[in-house]
């Protein structure tokens, strides 16, 4: 019956609005169509706060009955320009070249953000959607007020005056607070000095030739993921595997760690003013997991999960680990990578470095532009000339059988100032009719030259496989009638369940093999290497996993209790030592560079979460080819189209048939013990 539902909506979409949909294409220009200086971009903003509060005020003047028509419609617009203000800000924030430029967007979050507080505390409105009659509305209108109205009683909207004031001003502090946090890990890229390249042994040929020594002689290698990874996992030196973690575990220390500790009584403060005891339990109201209780249960459940297998893979490391160092007792935090991969290479028989040429960047975005369009049954169109604030952006069209349904924007390679991780960021909320979603993808992936076509790693492709992934969720999930069911609006702590989904899409080697073409002789990539490389790649999970539970515990730790008992180093130091099999380098500050205990605060819990979410959902896919059958189609109409007009439970609930559950998660996890290893070599 759902199935039914969601394809009536479809075919009802596609009549009404085809022609409406092309001209929504044409009536809204891309982003920086007008390439706005610091006074346009200003203005713009302005004029959508402006718009916003005349909408708002429109609102507070009627003076019932209250209906979808005058309140409702106007709510979700102002909600609309306030999103709109908020994410263009927040994205020159993280990406316009221009450091002055990037100040004058730090201050516009703060003020747009300000203005969505102020809306979330306003009483006014909140009594005129609580009094609407619903009696009349469908299911997702009903949904989406009262989903409202449990974030106006969660902002504090039921107290009195002088505590809403205050709340007002805790929460503008709190933005501040973040973007500080935030750009000064983008603004402290580190680097180290290597004496000479007889130090990078191990690294790829390619990664040598970028990196020649500088006018003083010597070669700098930054903290920047291209330079970093790599060293890591090939750097055959010790030291300057170590010297380079330093450097990348304190980046934005110490300067951030006021900032962090401020973020903590900010955050605590808000909470005990609404009558939580911590902000975990206050910010763990309104999602999935409820409670700050089941955060600690959940770490608890992946912990004993994951550690069996964990000891196995950590054995393993050790042991190749002592064939270099005779008697080693302990793998540090620099050395993971490295001896995983020598594992890798003695015990599966695969070199991560064999598969890279069939990585070449602009193969790969093709290539997972051709996937997520065979998947979702959409096309991808390029807007040629499409101006924007970096040369190496492009602009996307995203078009269903015809019609036009969004437009994305690639940010991909990394530049001085620029936001250092990767995520998609919205654009704009889809609106059914009246506004085409928007999103962008802003990555660090090494940028092809007319020399070298940018080798990726499997990881990295991974990584992209992951944004895109929340970016169909944007777009599919961003036909809605309203902007604040739109995109990703639903419970946050759902949210990394269809991206870490389309992730596992690489273990496909018919997917793979689509369009992983070696870059010399456009050979696609050998099925057996694909088969080793799986079977390889399986190794390192659950140490995956306890190193991911260990930031989750790190994430909770830090909100779960009064900030002045919270010692930083402490909280890291004991998740790290109780959660991680490997040994914690002494002077490493990583949490001043955790950028999710801004956004996530505490509820990083969320990359785990849905990663059994996610495996489950995989599992449902055809294992010899997830391409096939009507199960995509299935997953795009039931879990990605509706967006937050449903709960995520029943999201989850639609497509499974029942509530997820940790078997396939499980399976993924020691894939490697219970395939015969001897069989890979
Ligand atoms: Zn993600």
């Amino acid at each position: 019956m759902l199935v039914l539902r969601g394809s009536v909506v479809a075919v009802l979409c596609f009549l009404v609005s085809t022609a409406a949909a092309q001209d929504l294409l044409k009536s809204q220009p891309p982003l920086w169509a007008e390439k706005p200086d610091v006074a346009a971009f200003e203005k713009v903003e302005n004029e959508r706060l402006s718009a916003a509060q005349r909408t708002i005020d429109a609102i507070v003047a009627v003076k019932g009955p209250w209906t979808i028509e005058n309140t409702l419609g106007p709510y979700d617009e102002a909600s609309r320009q306030l999103n709109a203000a908020i994410y263009f800000a927040r994205l020159m924030q993280a990406v316009h070249p221009n450091a002055d430029y990037r100040d004058h967007a730090t201050a516009m979050v703060t003020k747009a953000s300000a203005a969505n507080t102020a809306l979330s505390l306003n009483r006014d409105v909140y009594h005129a959607l609580a009094s609407l009659d619903l009696s009349a509305a469908d299911v997702a209108t009903r949904y989406y007020v009262q989903r409202q109205l449990l974030e106006f009683r969660l902002a504090g909207v039921d107290k009195d005056d002088a505590t809403r004031a205050r709340l007002k001003q805790l929460n503008d502090q709190l933005t501040e607070e973040q973007s500080q946090f935030e750009r000064n890990i983008s603004d402290d890229q580190r680097s180290i000095d290597v004496a000479n390249s007889s130090e990078l042994e191990g690294l790829p040929q390619d990664y040598i030739d970028r990196h020649k020594p500088g006018a003083d002689g010597k070669i700098h290698l930054s903290t920047n993921y291209p330079d970093f990874f790599p060293v890591e996992s090939f750097a055959k030196s010790d030291d300057l595997r170590r010297r380079l973690y330093l450097a990348f575990s304190n980046r934005a220390y110490p300067k951030n760690s006021d900032v962090l500790r401020n973020m903590m009584q900010t955050r605590y403060k808000i909470a005990t003013l609404l009558g939580y005891s911590s902000w975990a339990d206050y910010n763990a109201a309104d999602k999935m997991i409820r409670t700050g209780q089941n955060i600690a249960d959940f770490i608890q459940q992946v912990d004993a999960t994951s550690r069996p297998d964990a000891k196995r893979e950590f054995a393993m490391l050790l042991d190749e680990k002592q064939k270099i160092h005779a008697g080693a007792k302990e793998i540090w935090d620099y050395e993971g990578s490295y001896y995983s991969e020598l594992v890798r290479r003695s015990q599966y028989g695969f070199d991560s470095q064999s598969v890279r040429p069939y990585l070449p960047y602009a193969k790969v975005k093709q290539g997972i532009l051709d996937t997520a369009s065979k998947l979702f049954q959409v096309s991808f169109r390029q807007e040629q000339n499409a101006p924007a604030w970096d040369a190496m952006v492009e602009t996307w069209d995203v078009i269903d059988h015809g019609k036009a349904i969004g437009r994305f924007y690639l940010d991909m390679h990394p530049r001085p100032g620029k936001f250092t991780h990767a995520e998609m960021s919205p654009v704009l909320d889809g609106i059914r009719g009246k506004q085409l979603p928007e999103a962008i993808l802003i990555c660090n992936f090494p940028a092809p030259t007319a020399s070298d076509p940018g080798l990726m790693e499997y990881g990295d492709v991974q990584t992209f496989f992951h944004e895109f992934g929340h970016l169909m969720h944007w777009i599919l999930g961003g036909q809605q009638q309203w902007a604040g069911v739109s995109g990703i609006t639903m419970e946050s702590d759902f949210v990394e369940a269809p991206s870490q989904m389309l992730e596992e899409l690489i273990r496909s080697p018919q997917v793979l093999a689509s369009f992983a073409h070696h870059y010399q002789t456009g050979e696609p990539i050998p099925a057996d290497l694909v088969a080793r490389m799986n079977r390889a790649s399986a190794f390192g999970r659950a140490g995956w996993v306890s190193r991911q539970n260990c930031y989750t515990a790190i994430s909770f730790d830090v909100y779960k209790a009064k900030p002045q008992d919270v010692d930083l180093d402490a909280v890291y130091h004991d998740d790290a030592s109780r959660y991680s099999l490997s040994s914690t380098s002494p002077d490493t500050h990583p949490y001043d560079a955790f950028g999710h205990l801004a956004g996530y605060s505490s509820a990083y819990y969320t990359y785990l979460w849905d990663k059994v979410i996610a495996e489950d959902f995989f599992a449902q896919f055809d294992p010899h080819n997830p391409l096939a059958g009507d199960t995509p189609m299935r997953y795009r109409r039931l879990v990605l189209e509706p967006g937050g007009s449903e709960s995520a439970n029943d999201l989850v609930k639609n497509f499974l048939g029942r509530e997820q559950n940790t078997t396939a998660f499980e399976h993924w996890m020691g894939a490697e013990f219970q395939e015969s290893s001897a069989s890979a070599k």
